[in-house]
């Protein structure tokens, strides 16, 4: 009898180490969970004014509680993105539709793309200049054409015949955005240095009024993962220049096995590092956590390669990650339980 009791004792300890792992594998971290970012830079608190600050956290709050509206009624996590990420883009805060940075030649080049992380199917739309909603038009390219990325006066002549709302290229002006391209525009007459890399890239003020996006990452309540990124792009850019934004697996992924991604940073290192591919691939392959992987990737992978900037993520299980190298990025998230965090500045 006492043989017997040590064998089942023994027996037992054995399938709980063997259940162990996969115990915690099961047990989510939150049901349905949504995650976003408004741009990451050289955010400093002693260049802020409390009403600026307080504008930038009342928009982000608006904007998540949509998405988490969306959710908490058994919504899609593809409608929680697109209509959380509207309202960024109709915001002049944020560098994606109206409020968008200017080009060299002075006009407004809209890049977006969505991913779904249940079919991998995936949309995007670059260097558009009259698509009202660049986030839409880019799941419209998923859900209603054979392609993956259109460019230009072909993405907005698709976007016109599927129905979606175009504008005249004056609505995306706006004079805080223009002033930074004068500024730009005046310092590169001034600069001596004209190499690659001019020193104005390097200049924090400049470096901050450059760059900004926005992303949503989320997950339903039916373990569907979704994630987007919609934006001007970079200052002063020119020759047709487009970003990691639109880029699948730079800018955006979504993967229901591991997780979802959204970018916001120095476009050029992104798609050098392909960093939101790169964070699935190193869960999938590497079995690591989102917060291993989060931080290999841009604490220890992009910052070497020289890039700055961050990711919002989340994984199958609803955990959720901030992840950024510069001092700030605008973000906010909401769990299952209602619990909101918004933040703008490094802890
Ligand atoms: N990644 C965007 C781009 O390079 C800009 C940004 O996120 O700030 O176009």
């Amino acid at each position: 009898m006492r043989k017997f009791i040590v064998f089942a004792f023994a027996s037992l300890v054995i399938f709980a180490c063997q259940q162990g792992p996969e115990k915690q594998e099961a047990i989510p971290a939150n049901e349905f969970a949504i995650i976003i970012h408004g741009g990451a830079g050289t955010i400093l608190k002693k260049n802020m004014t409390p009403e600026k600050e307080a504008a930038y956290n009342a928009k982000l709050e608006e904007a998540i509680k949509v998405g988490y509206e969306i959710l908490k009624n058994g919504g899609t996590s593809g409608d929680a993105v697109i209509k959380t990420i509207q309202v960024m883009e109709e915001s002049p805060l944020f560098n994606a539709g109206k409020g968008a940075v200017f080009t060299n030649a002075g006009t407004n080049e809209l890049d977006a793309s969505f991913m779904d992380g249940k079919t991998l199917n995936a949309g995007a739309i670059a260097g558009v200049k009259d698509i009202k909603s660049p986030i839409e038009a880019a799941r419209k390219v998923m859900t209603d054409s054979e392609h993956v990325m259109l460019s230009g006066e072909g993405a907005s002549t698709f976007a016109k015949e599927k129905g979606l709302e175009i504008v005249d290229p004056s609505y995306f002006y706006t004079e805080r955005r223009f002033k930074s391209l004068e500024r730009i525009r005046d310092r590169e007459k001034t600069e001596l240095d004209h190499d690659e890399k001019t020193s104005y890239f390097y200049d924090s003020d400049i470096k901050n009024a450059k760059f900004g996006t926005v992303g949503c990452v989320a997950l339903d309540k039916d373990g569907n993962i979704s994630a987007g990124t919609s934006t001007g792009g970079m200052t002063n850019k020119r020759w047709g220049r487009i970003g990691d934004a639109p880029i699948i697996g730079s800018g955006t992924y979504a993967n229901n096995n591991t997780c979802g991604v959204s970018s916001t940073g120095w476009g050029e290192y992104f798609i050098r590092s392909q960093v939101a591919y790169d964070i699935s691939a190193q869960m999938e392959y590497a079995g690591k956590s989102l917060k291993e992987a989060t931080t290999d990737v841009i604490q220890n992978k992009l910052t070497k390669l020289g890039g700055t900037g961050g990711v919002v993520a989340l994984d199958k299980n609803g955990n959720m990650s901030f992840e950024f190298n510069t001092a700030g990025m605008y973000r906010a998230s909401m769990d299952d339980k209602g619990n909101l965090v918004v933040k703008i500045y490094k802890e």
